[in-house]
């Protein structure tokens, strides 16, 4: 079941939303070679207590960390580790969640490590636009597979590919709800947007094909061709106009 959500919910997720939505601006600037992804973990962490919030990823189906810290091929789930160093030239994907008075932001951005390869670099920027491509239909009227076709279209034009076996999700009181948002599909298909639904819109694409692996830790899902991967997650809400995208300020909007 789709959950609606009124003024007073979304304001809410606008709060929790808010202060995850700076943690990954901070990042920008944090990040460098030769920090570990646990170095990540502490960050993302310590800022979200500092803001009076709760880490949503702690514990959430007994996943260790606060953060998802996912390099290269590591598409999303990386767990946090002291040895794991991040070097120069790796992509480092970081997903994160808090929570506010019962309910959830859930956001994340694919951040370079240093000097990048130019197809890394494009990489990144590709995963951002097919969100931002996406969007264009996250509008009162449209479909879910009005949004997922439009990110396939722009990932796949691209020359990349759009992982499958994970989704964009429904998002309120629990982090994962109804309905689901592919990264693929067919225009119009799918439920119809209505304003006061929540959803967490997240490109996952692969430069090579998209089929993945579950590594041994039972969490992270890494391509199977090991391909390097890129990640851009915002939470967004249906409006009666244009959509509201809470965990985004990074990006200069009317550009
Ligand atoms: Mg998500």
């Amino acid at each position: 079941m789709i959950e609606i959500k009124n003024g007073e919910q979304i304001d809410r997720m606008a709060a929790a939303c808010e202060v995850a939505g700076l943690l990954l601006n901070e990042l920008h600037s944090f990040i460098e070679p030769g920090m570990s992804t646990k170095d990540i973990d502490r960050k993302v962490e310590q800022f979200i207590i500092d803001h009076g919030q709760v880490p949503a990823f702690k514990g959430y189906d007994g996943f260790p960390g606060s953060a998802c810290v996912s390099v290269n091929e590591e598409i999303i789930h990386g767990i946090p580790s002291k040895k794991k160093k991040l070097k120069e030239g790796d992509i480092v994907k970081v997903d994160l969640g808090t929570v506010f008075k019962g309910y959830y932001s859930d956001c994340a951005r694919t951040y370079p490590v240093g000097k990048v390869t130019e197809e890394n670099a494009r990489l990144i920027k590709v995963a951002e636009e097919s969100f931002f491509e996406g969007i264009k239909y996250a509008r009162k009227g449209f479909r879910i597979g009005d949004i997922s076709h439009a990110i396939q279209s722009c990932v796949e034009a691209a020359g990349f590919s759009v992982i499958r076996d994970y989704v964009g999700h429904g998002i309120g009181r629990d982090m994962h709800e109804d309905p689901p948002v592919p990264n693929y599909g067919k225009p119009d298909h799918g439920p119809r947007l209505v304003p006061g639904m929540c959803l967490a819109i997240e490109p996952m694409i692969a430069a090579g094909k998209y089929q993945v692996n579950v590594l041994e830790n039972g969490w992270t899902v890494v391509t199977a061709d090991g391909s390097n991967t890129a990640h851009y997650e915002n939470t967004v809400v249906i409006t009666d106009g244009e959509p509201r995208i809470l965990t985004c300020f990074d990006r200069d909007m009317n550009a």
